[in-house]
C-alpha cells in the first residue's frame, strides 16, 4: 500500500476553494465573485494593451536571452519598483536607503520579507488586521513569527475601527512588527484617511513599531498611482524604516506572471547594503532567483514615457469600472427597497465590497441563485458587471428578507 495511504485530504483554500465550486456548477447564470481578479464588463479576464504591446518589444528582441537573472532579480525592475511606490523625488531614493529584490508577486515578496525578519530582527511579534486577508497569517506563522492581530474593522459601522486599532497598537510590545494594507484593504474595502493614517504613523513611531506595508492595488483604489501610495510615502517621509511588499497582479493584470518586489527602506546607505546581502541568503535557498518575463514587461512599460502613460490611463479605467459597478449595485438596491443601509459598497473603495451579509445568507445565494463568494460575505465587484448586477441585486434581496 501507499506510503501515503494515512494522509489526510487538506481542506480546500478558502478564496481559491469558490472557484472549484464555482467551476463545477452546471447553472447558466452562475456568477464568481470569490476570486480577486478583474474582469471586463463581458466577464472575460483582461489583458492590458500595453502589456500586449511590452511582449511585442520583447519577442522582437533578438538581443534578449532566456539566461538566470540575479538573486535580487532585474535591476531595473527593481529601480523603477522603488519609484513607483516611493515617488521619483524620495529623497530615501536619491540617498541609496532603499533596498529592493524582485519576488513572486506579493506573496513572495511578504514571504522574503517575513523570512528576513524572523532571522534578523529582534521582535517576532507582527500585528494583523482583524479582518485582513487569509493568507496573511500563514504566511507570517511559517515564517517563523508570531502573529497577533489589531482591531480594525467595525461591523456596526462597516467602516474602520480606528479607536480599537490605536489601543491595540498602542498595547503593542515596542518594536513589534506591524502588517498595514497600503491601500483598498482586503477583505473589507475600509482604509484609514489621511488625518487617521497620520494618528497610526505618529503612535508606531513613538513605539517603534515597525511598519510592513503590503501593496498590492496601488492605481486599483481611486484610480492614481500616486494617491494610493500616500500612506506609505507618509512612513517613508519621517526618515524611520519601513518594508513593502508590492505586486502587479492586479494592477497590471499581471497575476499568473507571478511579479512583485520587496522594498526595505533604510536608515543609512550601507546599512541598506548589508540588508540587500542579507536577503539574497534568504531567497537562495527557497528559488534561486525569480522568473525573467513578467519583471520585462514591467520594466519595458514603467521605463517608455508613453507606455507608462497609456498603463495609467488603462489602469483609471478599471478603478471606474470597479466604481461604476458600486454605484449600479448600490442603486439596484434601493430600487428594489432592499432594508437596510447599503451605503458601504459605496463608500468602500478597491476590489472588494465587505457586504454584510452572513454565511448563511451567502449559502443560500449560492444554492438559490448560483452566486459564488467568500464565506465572510466579501464579493469582488470587479467580477460584476451592468448585466449582472440585477442578478446579484435580486439575490441579496432574497437573502436578507
Ligand atoms: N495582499 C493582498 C491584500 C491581496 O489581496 C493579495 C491578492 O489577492 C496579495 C497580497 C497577493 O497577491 P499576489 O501574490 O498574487 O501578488
Amino acid at each position: 500500500s501507499s506510503v501515503f495511504a494515512n494522509l489526510p485530504r487538506a481542506p480546500e483554500d478558502p478564496i481559491l476553494g469558490v472557484t472549484v465550486a464555482y467551476n463545477k456548477d452546471p447553472s447558466p447564470v452562475k456568477l464568481n465573485l470569490g476570486v480577486g481578479a478583474y474582469r471586463t464588463e463581458e466577464g472575460k479576464p483582461l489583458v492590458l494593451n500595453v502589456v500586449r504591446q511590452a511582449e511585442k518589444l520583447l519577442v522582437n528582441d533578438r538581443s534578449r536571452v532566456k539566461e538566470y537573472l540575479p538573486i535580487v532579480g532585474l535591476a531595473d525592475f527593481n529601480k523603477l519598483s522603488a519609484k513607483l511606490i516611493l515617488g521619483a523625488d524620495s529623497p530615501a531614493i536619491l540617498g541609496n536607503l532603499v533596498t529592493t529584490v524582485q519576488c513572486l508577486s506579493g506573496t513572495g515578496s511578504l514571504r522574503v520579507g517575513a523570512e528576513f525578519l524572523a532571522r534578523h530582527y529582534y521582535q517576532r511579534t507582527i500585528y494583523i488586521p482583524n479582518p485582513t486577508w487569509g493568507n496573511h497569517g500563514k504566511i507570517f506563522t511559517l515564517a517563523g513569527l508570531t502573529v497577533k492581530t489589531y482591531r480594525y474593522y467595525d461591523p456596526v459601522t462597516r467602516g474602520l475601527n480606528i479607536q480599537g486599532l490605536l489601543e491595540d497598537l498602542g498595547s503593542a510590545p515596542s518594536g513589534a512588527i506591524v502588517l498595514l494594507h497600503a491601500c483598498a484593504h482586503n477583505p473589507t474595502g475600509v482604509d484609514p484617511t489621511l488625518e487617521q493614517w497620520e494618528q497610526i504613523r505618529r503612535l508606531m513611531r513613538s513605539k517603534r513599531l515597525l511598519p510592513f506595508f503590503d501593496s498590492a492595488y496601488q492605481g486599483f483604489a481611486s484610480g492614481s498611482l500616486d494617491e494610493d501610495a500616500k500612506s506609505v510615502r507618509m512612513f517613508v517621509a519621517d526618515g524611520g524604516e519601513c518594508f513593502i511588499a508590492q505586486s502587479y497582479a492586479k494592477n497590471m493584470g499581471l497575476y499568473g506572471e507571478r511579479v512583485g518586489a520587496l522594498s526595505i527602506v533604510c536608515k543609512t546607505a550601507d546599512v541598506a547594503t548589508r540588508v540587500e546581502s542579507q536577503l539574497k541568503l534568504v531567497i537562495r535557498p527557497m528559488y534561486s532567483n525569480p522568473p525573467i518575463h513578467g519583471a520585462s514587461i514591467v520594466s519595458t512599460i514603467l521605463k517608455d514615457r508613453n507606455l507608462y502613460q497609456e498603463w495609467t490611463l488603462e489602469l483609471k479605467a478599471m478603478a471606474d469600472r470597479i466604481i461604476t459597478m458600486r454605484k449600479q449595485l448600490f442603486d439596484a438596491l434601493r430600487a428594489r427597497g432592499t432594508p437596510g443601509d447599503w451605503s458601504h459598497i459605496i463608500k468602500q473603495i478597491g476590489m472588494f465590497t465587505f457586504t454584510g451579509l452572513n454565511t448563511k445568507q451567502v449559502a443560500f445565494m449560492t444554492r438559490e441563485y448560483h452566486i459564488y463568494m467568500t464565506s465572510d460575505g466579501r464579493i469582488s465587484m470587479a467580477g460584476l458587471s451592468s448585466r449582472t448586477v440585477p442578478h446579484l441585486a435580486d439575490a441579496i434581496h432574497a437573502a436578507v428578507t
